[in-house]
């Protein structure tokens, strides 16, 4: 998940509790890492974090789950690749491949991000070294802890071994 517009700490918080409440279980949290734009790089540095979970939902219905979370909090995005209030995409869905119009996982991008790939090793360090990617040359830094998050994801009844 990334964002760079508005509260962007508030608005990862807040989505996390939201896939918690459509049916997502939250099992681990990422700490919250500030990392350069890619691609179109006049913007704002983003906060990205990755979370692990399970669910009884389709990958489908999970991107559907994502995308009314984007809505619900008000993503804004003028410029493709530009700035937004959120981006939840779906990294892996166990040992699941799909490849359709509006969904491919694993997700085609991943490989290329270090803001992907350092919070994934974060909380899935077996499957990162599973994935055999190198992580890129790009900016990438810790700006909350996991347990700073944690602290955070309280209010929801979220709580997390770091
Ligand atoms: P973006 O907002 O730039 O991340 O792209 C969103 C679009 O990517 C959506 O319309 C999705 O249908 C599509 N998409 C394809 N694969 C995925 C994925 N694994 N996770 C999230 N969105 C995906």
């Amino acid at each position: 998940m990334g964002s760079n517009v508005g509260d962007s700490l508030e608005t990862l918080v807040q989505a996390v509790c939201l896939l918690e409440r459509k049916g997502i279980h939250i099992c681990k949290v990422s700490g919250i890492y500030v990392t350069e734009p890619i691609g179109y790089v006049e913007q704002d540095d983003f906060l990205n974090m990755a979370v692990q979970g399970e669910t009884a939902l389709d990958p489908q219905a999970l991107l559907e789950r994502c995308q009314e979370i984007e809505s619900a909090l008000g993503r804004v995005r003028k410029i493709h690749g530009g700035p937004r209030t959120i981006d939840i995409d779906i990294l892996l869905f166990g040992q699941t491949r799909i490849r359709e119009d509006r969904l491919v996982i694993p997700h085609p991008k991943m490989g290329e991000r270090a803001f992907v790939l350092v919070p994934l090793r974060e909380i899935a360090p077996e499957i990162f070294e599973r994935l055999q990617f190198s992580i890129p040359p790009q900016r990438v830094g810790l700006k909350y802890s996991c347990a700073d998050v944690t602290m955070r994801l309280q209010s929801c009844g979220l709580s997390f071994l770091c």
